[in-house]
């Protein structure tokens, strides 16, 4: 789950990271109130979840109302590569000596913790990546042994950032760390991490993304959850509980288990095709969820057929398939279905489909023969 700039920033003020005072706002006569009451200059700031809002135009220094009124009005509603601008942050403007990147990501490779720190920073990092690798200063921590003060400090050192940052880079990053793991986040990422002309570091911009399964720990987060951007398939499916990625193909996957639900799309490949999402209903293939998923399902045009695999386990094959054939009386499906039924008491889920197949409904014995059924029908 991704945060907006905003609420990245105000996560990052309750762990002790300094932040500039500003307002989330929705209108323009909000924008002007808020930036009258921060007191000028302002810096209205669309609030898009993508990088480059800068270049785009959707981050403007105001000066006074009728500055702030104008650029309130450009950019609420503007579109940023593909994303509406609905919201705004107005905040204080900060005097900038100078522009650093500091962030926490997981290395899946390393199996730790990989802190960047770059004295290049207000740029993309993947820029200085590519263009000068050495001037990204790197540090892989022990979720176990945590970040100690004095690691810190030499990652700190190695960045060369100016000496007078040094301090506060320092806390910042300690901080930061902790908002990274108490937070549960798979990123967290400060560009630029500015040092004022008086001596002082500061977050200017914050990219948070929070690991979804965490959100149990964390009741707060439910706030973050109501404003997320979600694919319209994608809402759809959460609405209904349902674990579901939209993709770009043509072949609607329902399948029990994250595993499967994975094969199911490889095998869809494997065979010529591709799908159109992924779609874990998890343990209980009942009607209800059947129904949810084939709703969601149907809601995409690009679905030209749809592959059910679903392996028994402690679901059992008649359950499933007296879910299957409800879930067809619910539902309008104009796609082809094709289903592989495998697992505890499979026979007897099979038998109960057996009346029901069609051409609009076919049943293959293996995952392989019904993934290329699903794929032929697809095309
Ligand atoms: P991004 O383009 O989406 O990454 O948005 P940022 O929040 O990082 O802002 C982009 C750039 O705008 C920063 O790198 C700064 O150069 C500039 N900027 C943002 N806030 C301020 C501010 O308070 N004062 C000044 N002088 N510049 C700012
Ligand atoms: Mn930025």
């Amino acid at each position: 789950m991704d945060l907006f700039e905003y609420q990245g920033k105000l996560l990052f003020a309750r762990y002790g990271i300094p932040v500039s005072a500003g307002a989330a706002v929705t209108t323009v006569e909000q924008a002007v109130e808020a930036a009258d009451s921060l007191g000028y200059p302002v810096v209205v700031k669309a609030q898009v979840q993508v990088g480059g809002r800068g270049k785009a135009g959707g981050i403007k220094l105001a000066a006074d109302t009728t500055e702030a009124r104008t650029h309130a009005e450009a950019i609420l509603g503007m579109d940023i590569k593909g994303h509406t601008v609905e919201v705004l942050w107005i905040e204080k403007a900060s005097d900038i000596a100078e522009e650093y990147y500091a962030s926490f990501t997981l290395d899946r490779a390393a199996k730790l913790h990989l802190g960047m720190l770059s004295a290049q920073g207000g740029v993309e990092i993947e820029q200085v990546a590519e263009e000068n690798p050495d001037a990204i200063s790197r540090i892989h921590v022990d979720p176990v042994d945590g970040l100690s003060e004095e690691r810190c400090r030499e990652w700190v050192e190695a960045a060369h950032l100016d000496p007078k940052a040094t301090e506060g880079a320092v806390e910042v990053l300690l901080n930061l760390y902790r908002a990274y793991t108490e937070g549960d986040a798979d990123l967290v990422e400060i560009n630029p991490l500015i040092l004022t002309p008086e001596g002082r570091v500061h977050a200017l911009d914050a990219k948070v993304s929070l690991d979804d399964n965490a959100v149990f720990r964390h009741p707060d987060y439910a706030e973050y959850d109501a404003t997320q951007v979600r694919d319209t398939r994608e809402r759809f499916a959460h609405e209904r509980g349902l674990q579901y990625v939209g993709l770009e193909g043509s072949v609607g996957v329902i399948a029990n288990g994250a595993g499967l639900a994975m094969s199911t799309v490889d095998i869809v490949n494997q065979v010529g095709g591709a799908a159109a999402n992924f779609l874990d209903i998890g343990g209980g293939a009942n009607a209800e969820v059947m129904t949810g998923a084939l709703e969601v399902i149907t809601s995409d045009a690009n679905v030209r057929s749809i592959f059910i695999n679903i392996f028994g386990g402690i679901t059992k094959g008649e359950e499933v398939a007296n879910g299957i054939v409800q879930a067809l009386e619910r539902v309008q499906i104009g796609a082809p279905i094709v289903i592989r039924l495998d697992g505890t008491n499979a026979d007897e889920g099979r038998k109960i489909l057996e009346p029901h197949l069609s051409d609009k409904l076919q049943m293959r014995p293996t995952m392989l023969e019904a993934a290329r059924r699903a794929v032929e029908l697809a095309k």
